[in-house]
Formats: C-alpha cells, sequence, structure tokens
C-alpha cells in the first residue's frame, strides 16, 4: 500500500487534468461540467482498492464498471498476456484462420456454461455481443424460412450497450433521446421493479405481472413477428433490479409458449457475480443465447461475446451459408489469454463457490441492516451486487415510502459523500449500487458497509441541514 500511495504521489494531478479536459471525450459525461471540475485520475489498483492521484485510497465498490471479478493487480493475467503478445499479438479470425488461445477459450467456456452452449461468437466488448445478438436471431429465421420474425422485445430501463443496435436494444430514455434511437424492429415492456411498480401486490404475484407483459407485448406484436426477448437476469445499469423469484421461470414458459428465443446478456451477472458462473443459472432460465464481456477478463483486456445455443447453433451451422458479421478482434489471441488465466483463478480460488456460499450471504446479512438507516427506504442483494433506495420518509411498507423530487438529486449527492470518504458507490436516480469485486473477504465487506454507512450519515446531516429532511 505505501509503494502504491508513493508511486501515486508521483502524477502531477492538475497536469493530468488539463490535458484531459484539453483532448479527452469521456462516455457518457457532460463534458462542459467535466471541464469545470476535472476528472478524478485513477493511477493504481491493488485487491479491492484504487488510488488517485493525490494518493487518496478508495475502496472500489462498482468493480471498475461492474467488471473486475478477481480484483486488481493480479500479476498472473499480466504474465498471461505479456507471454501472448511475444509469440503472437494478434491475427484474425476471417479467411478459415484461427488462434490457439481463442479455440482454448472457447472449449473453457462450453465447459463451463449451461449444457446447451456448445459454441461462442467472440466480440470485443458487450454492446458488439448484443449487435451479434440481434443479426444472428434474424438469421436464424431467415434461414428458417420465417422472413418477418425480427422483432425482439426488450425492457425499459435495460442496458444492453451504446452501439446503435445495443443502444435501441437497452432501454435507457436518454440514449433513445439522441440520434433516432431506437431503430425499427424492437419493442420494450415494463421492467420488474417492485420498489417502483409492485404497490398492492406481494412480491411473487408481481413477477408474474411482470412477466405477462412480455405474453401481452406478444399478442400484440403478432407471435409471428417476435424473434426473440433479451433481458438481464438482473437489471444493472439500470439500478440494480432484482426480479422476484417468479419472473424469470414465467418469462420462461412464455418464451416456449409462443417459440421465442431467450435472450439472457450475462454482460453483468456473468463470470460469478450472482454466485452462479452465469445469472441465467440462478434464474433458473435455459437462454438460447448469452452475452458475455466484462467478467470474462475481469477487464484487464477488452473482449465480448455470445454463448451460442445448440438450437440456433445447429441451424446456422447446418443450413451453412456465410454469416456476414464479424471483427477485426473477435477471438483476438492476446484477450482470450487474458481470459484463460482469468476462467482459472475463479474456478483455482474457487471465487463463485464463495460467492454463493460465504460473501454473497454475508453481504446479504450485512446489506440488509443499512435498511434500518433512517435514510433508506429498501435495500436487498442478490450475490455479490446490491442496492438501497434513498427516501425522504420511510415506511414499514416499501410502497408507503415518500420519495425526494428527482431535481433535488440526493442521489449524486450521497454518492458525493461517498467518493469523498473513500468508496465508490453509483447513483442512479435515489438508488445507491454496488458490485464490488469478486474477491472481497468477509472482513472487506464489514470494512465497506461501516463506510456506506458513515457516508449515509454524512448524507443525512447534509439534507437536514437544507431542511429537506
Ligand atoms: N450489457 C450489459 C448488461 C451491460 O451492463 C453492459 C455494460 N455496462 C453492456 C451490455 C455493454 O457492454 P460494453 O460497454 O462492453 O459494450
Amino acid at each position: 500500500a505505501n509503494e502504491a500511495k508513493q508511486a501515486a504521489q508521483t502524477f502531477d494531478t492538475k497536469a493530468i487534468q488539463k490535458l484531459d479536459s484539453a483532448h479527452y471525450l469521456h462516455p457518457f459525461t457532460d463534458f462542459k461540467d467535466l471541464n469545470e471540475k476535472g476528472a478524478r485520475v485513477m493511477v493504481k489498483g491493488d485487491g479491492i482498492y484504487l488510488w488517485d492521484s493525490e494518493g487518496k485510497k478508495v475502496l472500489d465498490g462498482m468493480s471498475g464498471l461492474w467488471c473486475v471479478n478477481v480484483g486488481y493487480g493480479r500479476s498472473s493475467i499480466s504474465e498471461a498476456v505479456y507471454q501472448q503478445m511475444e509469440v503472437l499479438p494478434f491475427y484474425n479470425s476471417f479467411f478459415n484462420t484461427t488462434n490457439v488461445p481463442a479455440v482454448q477459450l472457447a472449449a473453457k467456456l462450453v465447459e463451463i456454461s449451461p449444457p446447451q452452449f456448445n459454441h461462442v461468437f467472440f466480440t470485443g466488448s458487450g454492446s458488439e455481443g448484443n449487435d451479434t445478438n440481434l443479426r444472428m436471431v434474424r438469421r436464424y429465421w431467415d434461414l428458417l424460412g420465417y422472413t418477418d420474425r425480427h422483432v425482439i422485445i426488450s425492457r425499459h430501463n435495460a442496458y444492453h450497450g451504446s452501439t446503435v443496435a445495443g443502444a435501441s436494444l437497452g432501454g435507457m430514455g436518454g440514449m433513445h433521446a439522441q440520434g433516432g434511437l431506437p431503430i425499427p424492429g424492437i419493442e420494450h415492456i415494463g421492467q420488474p421493479n417492485y420498489f417502483e411498480a409492485g404497490r398492492g401486490k406481494t412480491e411473487a404475484e408481481f413477477g408474474i405481472e411482470a412477466a405477462s407483459w412480455l405474453e401481452q407485448k406478444i399478442l400484440e406484436v403478432g407471435p409471428e413477428k417476435v424473434a426473440a426477448f433479451i433481458g438481464e437476469p438482473v437489471q444493472g445499469a439500470g439500478g440494480v433490479i432484482i426480479p422476484p423469484a417468479t419472473y424469470w421461470p414465467e418469462i420462461q414458459r412464455i418464451c416456449d409458449k409462443y417459440g421465442i428465443l431467450l435472450i439472457a446478456d450475462e454482460v453483468i451477472c456473468g463470470f460469478g457475480r450472482l454466485g452462479t458462473w452465469f445469472g441465467s443459472e440462478l434464474m433458473g432460465i435455459k437462454p438460447d443465447l448469452m452475452t458475455f464481456a466484462k467478467g470474462v477478463t475481469s477487464g484487464y483486456i477488452p473482449l465480448g461475446g455470445v454463448m451460442v445455443g445448440d438450437r440456433v447453433a445447429n441451424v446456422l451451422i447446418e443450413k451453412g451459408g456465410d454469416f456476414n458479421h464479424g471483427f477485426t478482434y473477435s477471438g483476438h489471441p492476446v484477450a482470450c489469454a487474458a481470459a484463460l488465466e482469468n476462467i482459472r483463478i475463479l474456478q483455482d480460488e474457487k471465487i463463485v463457490e464463495k460467492v454463493a456460499t460465504e460473501t454473497g450471504p454475508y453481504l446479504k446479512q450485512q446489506f440488509a441492516t443499512l435498511a434500518t438507516h433512517p435514510l433508506v427506504g429498501f435495500a436487498d442483494s442478490c450475490g455479490l451486487v446490491a442496492g438501497l433506495n434513498l427516501v425522504k420518509e420511510k415506511a414499514e411498507l416499501v410502497h408507503n415510502c415518500v420519495l425526494f423530487d428527482a431535481e433535488q438529486n440526493v442521489g449524486m449527492i450521497c454518492r458525493g459523500y461517498m467518493f469523498g470518504n473513500g468508496m465508490i458507490m453509483r447513483a442512479v436516480g435515489d438508488r445507491m449500487i454496488i458490485a464490488p469485486p469478486l474477491c472481497i473477504s468477509v472482513q472487506q465487506i464489514d470494512e465497506m458497509i461501516g463506510l456506506i454507512r458513515s457516508c449515509l450519515d454524512k448524507t443525512l446531516a447534509d439534507l437536514q441541514g437544507r431542511g429537506w429532511v
């Protein structure tokens, strides 16, 4: 830690911020606003911690961006990447060519994924994975002669990426408002958000109701036109929306009833986040396609892709003809080498099992204690993702909580205290969310919960000062 601090202190923060403002346009950012404030400069990571250029240590409650599953500073991944770069830094997988790490990773992914998956299509990111899904499911139906069967149903507030197809499949209003999205052929239904929409129902009843919106939409569009349904097992960027246990099995039943392909976007839930290798396993569903990215390499090198189930793969393979889709970096040997070593770590250290039996249940127990805080109206977790809703007035029944006005931006105020006090927690409206590295220990969970509680206290004092509570 001392070493990290020393290294961090050699950076000239002001100079970096100045260059940053002058030349670097950041993703999902108000450029003008950032230029006025100056970006925080991260310079080093180790385990679940990060250091910024001022030498300040922070607990990374978001695993970078839901991706650093094995934690920072794994030199065996750097070593695997270095070795592969020395031997063969790049070759493509076009023109009937392949490379060894890509083949080995494909086989490994088949081994660790549910039995219906025997093939993989590699991309460079989750967004490209979902673009692949869109084109692949349409190609599947075309090959079977159902050329009208092109509509994909998704959910409001879903996040499926930022490419044109990814953002269209996603249900983010702010993204659709820019650039003429969504593209045609994509429909959205409501999300299974019990806190927001479950009034008057048990969670179980609400799960069935939220799934029934899929059937309504299928009937509205016409079952003969619907190609697929896509959803994240637990919605991440939308605010860690953990569906009632009844939701996904009912979605599966409806997809089966109409013969519709089921796509699980596992970009966040894959590689152990929920205590199973893939979130679908926990939710009890059998998707035809699964998007992955992030945790496949723990973010050390960009890599994504789609696990393609037998139902789809068999048609694509047996019918023949080119699938006119792919990327320069599909099956990138260095990225695949990083993924192989990352998966080895997850397996050898039994990290997924630990999330299921130790750290996940412990987080659930500890996170629930935050629900007693005067600002917290609702708190829930699943494996190592969790979220809590900040409310103006608590109530016994969560649907009776009094919410803050959206314009008050209470979530951002709270996030400011978190960042300022060494804890990275994200705000989605007034819902505060975490997804810590899967290597977090129970002692570190205690440290994290302590930090969150003290920042909630600071937020409460601030809001009291403003007369908002
Ligand atoms: N799907 C989901 C569920 C995601 O959370 C994300 C990224 N947050 C993506 C897709 C897009 O992945 P990428 O940013 O790698 O394109």
